[in-house]
């Protein structure tokens, strides 16, 4: 006997067949089982899918249904809750729940052949058992101990405040430890944003875990994987001897069988929001999959979104999260840095450096203290111009200027990677004395190297030596870590001391636990304030956070660490809350300020992009969508209502208009009810669908919607 099988495969973007296609099968297969199905003339990994939570198959014609071509023997079937979890990110991010659930799959399911699937699987497992030293757990503070009172007396979602070094990590590790020792299946997910920039995390869990529960209890999964390493973590997740799972956004799709704890440090860095396919929040769903699975969901964070910490207001204003405050530094002497303003106002006009930060840079490095100083822009000079007659080094496919990268002698375009070698003159109007305008990180370091070229290192002097050494200088960003293991490299010599000055963009300002570093310097934080983006306030405020963070952790060198900033708005009231440290002071203004604006956590948000050949078509098409919904779609039945509450804005050039020769264009939508813009965009893409192929779209060429977007 043979039967009907629902199967979601991805299915391409443009095809006319739904994600969801029916298959025969002589045996019947339960939903979540990974199957190998033709799909035209080729063969593809499917997922046997629920027919209750399937999307609409359509018609089918059964004289043209093929049969599947074979299981995935030895993989026992996704569970229940992760179909529901991909079927609930296909559904709110508005993407096919085939394109997102086969590539939540490890790609190895896909590319192996069956014999090659059956020989990994049967590969011995190198039982390593328990072993080695088995790491004592320091006793908990008093604010640790409350904290994780708290997490076992209510049921969650937590949002752990807590400062940097406060010890959120001891509390997650004693977290998971508790659940692991009480249930001998249960499984925790431990998400970091980006894990190259935590290694220390990772040996932190492998150290406590893997002398308890075998080396294979601790997996990681994130992008910087091969291949055969995605595949045997993820194997060993779904098979539930991992157990725990510690990864970056992707994790957030890792089958769990017996999740019963999620942990989203750093909840609030951006890395957590996906900026391709499905444009997903890992933390969001992180959320959503506690629910689901019956999991604890411990966010935390020394700087929230400004969402979860609205989210964690007291229960009786309607907040859904609980707040765990740890506002102390573990250890008594590694105290809050002191931050510092200098009134660029009252400075010589152009200085890159002020003249007391001159002098301190000096001061710490002279003692053989370490000096951070972070400034977010790569490159040399942002631009090159000649002051004769305007030229500006524009890059000729983008709205944008490209940057001078001295150490090369190239302009690079940092959107489209056009690069040319620097002109000798200027290609305008022949004038040989074009020069760089404003900085970046090759310049700060450049101009470093000269203002402490006479500084030696105290402690360094040997009779070989009777000077003393001089400054070692370092940058890092997106430029000095191209190739694979040059960032591990450049922070391990940080780490190592080999390094007194670090020179970087907001790359250096996250997650390293840098603890010689008792001096942070901003060069030009500014720009932030007045961005055209209301988050960039919530981004700034956390990055100096962290920033100052870094600073002072090692108790021993007994030096008062300080954060400094350079800015011409000493008095701005994101400087004063970062003075006292006062997080919620800061969240507490622009709260109010988002309010009356109405825009996120007190509106949902969605954007749609659309990519063409003009500007004029990019904005057309998504015009004439949005008069669609506001004319036609309002006469449907049941939407007028509804559609009340939606708020489209017409479309307008994204920030930089043009890259690469494409011009883009966006839309923003807004409505009080994130439920009610969910059922909007769904009924709204297939106008979208439909509109593409008017006259007025010609030269279309992509369009996509982000709902909950972060950079507007
Ligand atoms: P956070 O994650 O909040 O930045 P960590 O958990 O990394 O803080 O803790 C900061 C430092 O304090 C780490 O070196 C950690 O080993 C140490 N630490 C944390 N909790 C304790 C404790 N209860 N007793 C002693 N040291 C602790
Ligand atoms: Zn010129
Ligand atoms: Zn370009």
């Amino acid at each position: 006997m043979s039967h009907w099988l629902p199967v979601l495969v991805h299915t391409p973007a443009h095809a006319a067949l739904g994600p969801v296609l029916t298959y025969r099968s002589e045996h019947l297969l339960p939903a979540g089982t990974l199957v190998r199905v033709p799909l035209g003339n080729r063969e593809t990994l499917g997922v046997v899918w629920d027919a209750a939570t399937a999307e609409a198959t359509g018609e089918f014609d059964p004289a043209k249904v093929r049969d599947i071509a074979g299981v995935l023997e030895g993989i026992p079937p996704l569970s229940r809750a992760w179909q529901q979890l991909l079927g609930f990110t296909a559904a709110y991010y508005q993407r096919s729940a085939g394109e997102v659930a086969l590539a939540a799959l490890p790609p190895q399911l896909r590319e192996l052949n069956p014999e090659q699937m059956a020989r990994r699987l049967k590969r011995k497992k190198v039982d390593a058992g328990a072993g080695g030293a088995v790491l004592a757990a320091p006793a908990l503070t008093p604010e640790q101990a409350t904290a994780i009172a708290q997490i076992d007396a209510h049921p969650g979602p937590y949002l752990l405040f807590g400062a940097t070094g406060s010890g959120k990590t001891e509390v997650y590790l004693h977290c998971v430890h508790k659940l692991l020792a009480a249930d001998p299946d249960a499984q925790a997910l431990v998400m970091v944003p980006e894990i190259n920039l935590t290694p220390q995390l990772e040996e932190r869990f492998k150290a406590r875990f893997a002398p308890l529960y075998g080396e294979q209890a601790v997996v990681s999964l994130h992008s910087g994987m091969t291949n055969p390493q995605r595949l045997k973590s993820w194997l060993s997740a779904h098979g539930g001897a991992a157990r725990i799972v510690l990864g970056t956004r992707m994790a957030v799709f890792a089958s769990l069988p017996k999740l019963r704890l999620i942990v989203v440090d750093e909840e609030h860095d951006p890395s957590y929001k996906s900026g391709e396919g499905a444009r997903y929040s890992a933390r969001d769903l992180a959320v959503y999959r506690g629910k689901l699975e019956g999991a604890k969901v411990i966010l935390g964070s020394a700087t929230p979104s400004l969402e979860s910490w609205h989210h964690s207001r007291p229960a009786e204003e309607g907040g859904r999260y609980l707040r765990l405050h740890m506002p102390s530094r573990v250890g008594e002497s590694s105290k809050l840095p002191l931050v510092r303003r200098v009134d660029m106002n009252h400075q010589p006009r152009r200085a890159i450096f002020s003249t007391p930060l001159i002098a301190a840079i000096k001061e710490r490095v002279a003692r053989g203290e370490q000096v951070m100083v972070f400034l977010n822009r790569r490159g040399y000079a942002p631009v090159l111009t000649c002051e004769d007659c305007g030229w500006k080094s524009e890059c000729p496919h983008c709205s944008a200027f490209r940057v001078f990268h001295k150490i090369d002698r190239t302009l690079r375009c940092h959107h489209c990677g056009f690069t040319e070698r620097v002109p000798r003159a200027c290609p305008d109007c022949g004038n040989v004395d074009i020069a760089p305008f404003g900085r970046g990180t090759e310049q700060l370091e450049e101009h470093l190297a000269e203002l402490l070229v006479d500084v030696r290192r105290h402690g360094s002097v040997t009779p070989e030596n009777p000077d003393g050494e001089h400054v070692r200088i370092a940058r890092i960003d997106a430029d000095s870590t191209k190739l694979k293991g040059q960032l591990e490299e450049q922070l391990a010599a940080v780490h190592a001391g080999d390094v007194d000055v670090l020179v970087g963009t907001q790359m250096i300002a996250k997650g390293h636990d840098f603890r010689r570093i008792t001096l942070v310097a901003a060069v030009n934080p500014d720009g932030a304030l007045f961005s055209s983006d209301f988050r960039a306030p919530e981004r700034l405020f956390s990055l100096l956070m962290q920033a100052a963070g870094r600073a002072g952790r090692d108790a021993t060198l007994g030096a008062q660490s300080e954060v400094w900033l350079q800015t011409f708005q000493p008095e701005h009231g994101l400087y004063a809350a970062l003075k006292k440290h006062d997080y919620p002071a800061f969240a507490a203004q622009q709260l109010k300020e988002r309010e009356q604006a109405n825009m996120p956590p007190f509106s949902a948000q969605a954007l749609v992009r659309a990519e063409a050949k003009t500007q004029e078509a990019a904005q057309a098409f998504l015009n004439a969508a949005r008069t669609f919904a506001q004319t036609e779609m309002a006469a449907w039945d049941g939407w007028a209502e509804a559609l009340e509450q939606v708020f489209l804005y017409p479309a307008v050039p994204m920030a930089i208009q043009r890259v690469a020769n494409i011009e883009r264009a966006q839309m923003l939508i807004e409505c009080p009810s994130r439920t009610t813009l969910q059922q909007f965009l769904t009924a709204w893409q297939s106008v979208l669908h439909a509109t593409r192929s008017q006259p007025e779209c010609k030269g279309l060429i992509r369009w996509a919607i982000d709902v909950d977007p972060l950079a507007i």
